[in-house]
């Protein structure tokens, strides 16, 4: 079965209300998240068309986690017993001018908010490399885009409701509820059933989006600094072959002092004479329009276009937060485990991420830097890889995607995070049971 295929009866299956109809589908197609690479352990997936369905089912679960678009490479969403699906709860709820938000159903993805968004005159901050993925799903695992002064999307959120192990209805916002705010927002699914989310929105803007090939490494230890201030958004792609970065994906708001210069060599790097993929070697059908063509924000700063497969598709990832001021020693690091790692990678990417005050957010009072890992689709390899990056990288007290593949012990993670014991009290009172928890989070954060 094709992705494409997949996605249509995921889509078809999950509307129906028939728990019976989903078995027998089930028994042939075992649900697996986007990559292909994770067989859920139950295909017992149930939709929610209302804030009461979700309420009533909840009550009636012992244990249960939320699925969101299954992008996540780990087993973070992943039950056991049952998969609750919010995928039809999709609507725009309030558009607020005067207060600058949005407030949405939790099963409404980027792809579907941003048009509706700029159609409005309003623009969300940043987005990820991807449109298709779910704005609740990708808030609760601090998905980011790329900005030295751009938070992650889960900055973004002023507010949410959700419903909590006992069916009860909770409202949280930035204003007014502070600690227990922030520890919320990014909840990695285990503090409830987020069903509502409010974000911040500023006037919409135009973007220009600007490829440059082959940016010597020499450049990236020298002029790191400035070449990610060189713009909006930066994030630099390379194989780790030949000391060099095979593309630099320049973002640029297209205002008044904003506007990036779009000489023809940047830092040794050419500018592009065509639309390029991060993955020199596939289409860049896929990808959103380069070369300075000006174009909606939406259609600038994700690196891959709705409506087609974004990356490469067959592929596993990881990725990894350090502190900003170590970047360049981490790149460093990694390069020197080329040989390694080459085998297995179809591409790396390097993106900058701003500071944030969300407890379990990699960026948690750290401006980061995020080195990601584009895999070919071989577990074996890449976990046997891994350890040897974390090794490397463990001088600079590496932070793991939440969503992506690690090996980094739980041990080492609880020591990443500072607020963790806030944040199990947190998950204590609005969950005592631990109905939303899961092997991923037992092993990684409550440790039982
Ligand atoms: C091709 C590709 C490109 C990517 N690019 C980026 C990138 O640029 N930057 C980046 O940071 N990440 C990126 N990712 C990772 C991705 O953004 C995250 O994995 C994100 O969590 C995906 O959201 P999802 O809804 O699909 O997650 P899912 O895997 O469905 O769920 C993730 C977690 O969120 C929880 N959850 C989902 N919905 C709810 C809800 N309503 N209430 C409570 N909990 C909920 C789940 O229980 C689970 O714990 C990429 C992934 C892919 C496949």
């Amino acid at each position: 079965m094709n992705k494409r295929t997949f996605i249509g009866l995921f889509g078809t299956v999950i509307a129906g209300p028939v728990l019976s109809r989903l078995s027998a589908w089930a028994s042939e197609n075992k649900l697996k998240n986007w990559a292909g690479n994770l067989e859920y352990s139950t295909d017992r997936l149930y939709s929610a068309n209302s804030l009461e369905q979700v309420r009533n089912y909840v009550k009636k679960r012992s244990q249960l986690k939320v699925l969101g678009t299954r992008h996540c490479f780990n087993n973070i969403a992943d039950s056991t017993h049952s998969l609750l699906s919010l995928k039809s709860m999709d609507e725009v709820i309030a558009l607020d001018p005067a207060a600058h938000t949005v407030t949405v159903n939790a099963g409404m993805t980027y792809g579907q908010l941003c048009p509706y968004l700029h159609s409005k005159g309003f623009a969300l901050h940043n987005l990820a490399s991807l449109p298709h993925i779910a704005i609740a799903g990708a808030c609760s695992t601090a998905t980011h885009g790329s900005g030295e002064k751009n938070g992650n999307l889960a900055t973004a959120v002023s507010a949410l409701e959700i419903v909590t192990a006992a069916g009860d209805v909770v409202k949280l916002s930035r204003q007014q509820d502070g600690e227990a705010f922030r520890g919320t927002v990014v909840g990695l699914g285990a503090l409830g059933v987020i069903t509502k989310v409010t974000l911040d929105i500023q006037p919409t803007f135009m973007m220009r989006q600007y490829v440059y090939e082959d940016l010597p490494l020499a450049a990236v230890k020298d002029h790191f600094d400035a070449i990610e201030a060189s713009s909006y958004s930066v994030s630099l792609f390379t194989d780790w072959q030949n000391q060099r970065f095979s593309e630099v994906w320049i973002k640029s708001r297209d205002e008044a002092g904003k506007a990036f210069d779009a000489i023809p060599e940047f830092f040794g790097a050419k500018r592009a004479t065509k639309n390029l993929h991060p993955i020199a070697e596939l289409s860049a059908e896929n990808c959103t329009e380069q070369m300075g063509v000006p174009g909606p924000w939406f259609e600038r700063l994700p690196h891959f276009r709705m409506g087609f497969t974004p990356s490469a598709g067959k592929e596993l990832q990881s990725e990894y937060f350090v502190p900003r001021q170590h970047a360049v020693e981490a790149i460093l690091a990694i390069e020197r485990l080329r040989d390694q790692i080459s085998p297995h990678l179809l591409i790396s990417e390097i993106r900058a991420i701003a500071a944030d005050n969300l407890w379990l957010s990699p960026c948690y009072k750290q401006p980061s830097v995020t080195i990601h890992f584009t895999w070919k689709q071989d577990w074996p390899a890449v976990r046997a890889l891994l350890p040897i990056i974390e090794r490397e990288l463990a001088p600079f007290n590496p932070r793991p995607h939440w969503g992506k593949l690690f090996t980094i012990s739980p041990a080492q993670l609880k020591t990443s995070y500072e607020k963790l014991p806030e944040f199990l009290q947190l998950a204590k009172k609005l969950d005592p049971q631990g109905k939303f928890r899961n092997a991923f989070l037992n092993s990684n954060l409550f440790g039982s």
